[in-house]
């Protein structure tokens, strides 16, 4: 293609709410344009690259026997209701009405429609097993959208669905998409870890995150030093941690600590380790139906809570912070709070870590005071639960190793999800002795919009995008350097329309501007390869070039097609 006659509005400067290079060079390569908080156009650029993507996708997908349908964005509440996310979703979920007074939803997941797709055609065990998946808009009213493609409200999702009549036929497709998904990133040039995952408002049992290791990545996830155990934080397990130091010995009383409030301090006031301090994080619970309650999260003082296990361990919808105010209101202190002796009614829930745990120093529900010396004795119907972060430098729980955090963007979620839609919207079908069962599903997707930005976040300079082979909007860049000199700009269109011929994926900087410019865009649009047609095509010369600095050198017009089919 020829530059002049493309749209690509390259710019010298980027919007100031963007700080991600991937946002960055997106905006000013003139890949995409922004129209709104977490809303975007794809101009030529950015959609061929897009295309791209979605083909290695599908291509994959394809090989895999999954077959690809469209489904409706539109989706009629109803079916929601059906499944109980209608409210479960939370405030993501974009909720409307149409003239006749209809709820709807945009979907941001469809669970609930490739279901209700799968129940009206298959009815035996004989059609079984299925994947399909489409490649299609979502929507979420995410509450932060932020770093261009990489957190948008509307963006492009691969979301794949399998049917099975039995839950290992499920588990030997999750075991297929997992590795139909690292060939997928493979093939775009990504370095990434398949970790274990929470399941979060999709739930079901088992999960994995594939997540492109970068920097920038809006994940921390627990990877092991010694074998390949990788987990995001929101999932991460590691061995039981035992404290060196001894436990503080003390005959349980009452203490008096006036404005003794934080780990820290009590932890110097009592000259003891913060194992043996136990925390208490109070948060206001949200359930279905609208229904909120005070809960008390109790865990080691050298212990962080993790606030989606803790989320998990009551099966709430959301937690959110409480003020002191709130606090006082049902008879707690805020800085004095702990398991004992507390005010009737109120939840709470207890870290694995303190089962068994003795000689505690904690909160004594009244100001100015903590109890020494306390022996746990957890009730039988007590929540007892893994609550907390894994720490850098836990161990890891296969092999012992060391574990450490590192950041990711994740890419890709698959999920062992069994019956729970199934059930709910009665899909079911007819096994070989004729019985009525709900199909098994997994359930697979993947951020085909998002992959944009984590290839860039991973493949850029100071100077702009770096673009993979699989996923580059052109292989190689022809530049004219002077296009009123006729017999650059005659070679430079022999050498494209020779390169097409090959079948080669040109771009033509054919436009009447100063080299150096061209230069800067091509860099900044970032093809990996560039053939610089200038002054020395007197001599017979042109100059052969990658983006990444690797190759420059002069070659020979007659040898310069066979160079770049080569190499490309
Ligand atoms: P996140 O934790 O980043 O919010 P999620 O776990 O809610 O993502 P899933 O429901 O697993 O997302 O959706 C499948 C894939 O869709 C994700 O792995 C991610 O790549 C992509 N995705 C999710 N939310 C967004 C978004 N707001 N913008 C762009 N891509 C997204
Ligand atoms: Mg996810």
């Amino acid at each position: 293609m020829k530059f002049s006659n493309l749209l690509i509005p390259t710019l010298k400067e980027a919007p100031n709410d963007a700080t991600l290079p991937s946002h960055i060079y997106l905006i000013r390569g003139g890949f995409i344009q922004g129209v709104g908080s977490g809303l975007y156009n794809f101009l030529p650029l950015g959609k061929i690259v897009l295309d791209r993507i979605k083909n290695v996708v599908k291509e994959e997908l394809d090989m895999a026997g999954a077959q690809e349908v469209s489904l409706g964005f539109v989706t009629p509440a109803s079916l929601w209701i059906e499944s109980g996310r209608f409210e479960k979703y939370g405030k993501e979920l974009l909720r409307f009405k149409d003239r006749k007074d209809n709820d709807f939803v945009l979907g941001p997941t469809h669970e609930e429609m490739m279901v209700n797709l799968v129940k009206q055609s298959v009815k035996s065990y004989k059609q079984l097993p299925l994947n399909l998946y489409q490649i299609n808009l979502k929507f979420r009213d995410e509450i932060r959208p932020r770093f261009g493609l990489m957190r948008g409200r509307e963006f492009l999702m691969k979301d794949g669905y399998s049917f099975h009549a039995n839950e290992d036929d499920m588990k030997r497709e999750f075991s297929l998409m997992e590795e139909t998904y690292k060939k997928i990133f493979t093939r775009l040039g990504l370095d990434f870890r398949v970790v274990e995952a929470d399941s979060g408002a999709i739930g079901g049992t088992g999960s994995k995150e594939f997540m492109v290791l970068a920097d920038s990545g809006e994940d921390t996830i627990v990877v092991c030093k010694s074998c390949d155990y990788g987990a995001n934080i929101e999932a991460a397990k590691s061995m039981p941690y035992i404290c060196e130091e001894n436990a503080p010995k003390a005959n349980f009383a009452k203490f008096n600590t006036p404005e003794i409030k934080t780990i820290e301090d009590l932890s110097s006031f009592f000259k003891i380790n913060p194992y043996y301090l136990v925390k208490t994080v109070a948060k206001k619970a949200l359930y279905d139906g609208g229904k909120e309650e005070i809960v008390l999260f109790f865990l080691r003082g050298s212990d962080e809570l993790q606030e989606i296990k803790a989320l998990n361990s009551i099966n709430a919808n959301d937690l959110i912070d409480i003020n002191s105010d709130e606090l006082e209101e049902v008879g707690l202190v805020a800085g004095f709070m702990g398991p004992f002796n507390l005010p009737n009614d109120i939840k709470t829930v207890f870290d694995n870590s303190l089962v068994g745990g003795i000689n505690l120093v904690c909160g004594a529900n009244e100001k100015d005071y903590h109890y020494v010396g306390l022996d746990l004795e957890l009730e039988k119907d007590a929540i007892i639960d893994d609550i907390v972060s894994v720490k850098e430098g836990d161990k890891c729980i296969h092999c012992g190793g060391s574990l450490v955090y590192t950041k990711g963007i994740e890419v890709g979620h698959i999920f062992q999800l069994g019956t729970r839609y199934s059930e709910p919207l009665k899909a079911e079908f007819l096994d070989e002795n004729g019985k009525t069962k709900p199909f098994v599903m997994g359930t697979y997707g993947i951020g085909v919009s998002r992959l944009l930005a984590a290839i860039i976040e991973q493949h850029h300079d100071e100077k702009g995008c770096l673009w993979s082979k699989e996923s580059t909007p052109f292989d190689v860049c022809v530049i004219v350097s002077n296009l009123k000199d006729e017999k650059q700009s005659d070679i430079a269109l022999k050498i494209y329309d020779e390169l097409k011929d090959k079948k080669i994926n040109v771009l033509i900087d054919d436009r009447n501007e100063r080299f150096g410019f061209k230069m800067k865009d091509y860099e900044l649009i970032g093809v990996p390869y560039a053939v610089i047609v200038g002054k020395k095509v007197e001599e017979g010369i042109v100059e052969f070039v990658s983006r990444d600095g690797e190759i420059m050198k002069e070659i020979d017009i007659s040898n310069i097609i066979e160079a770049v089919v080569d190499i490309v």
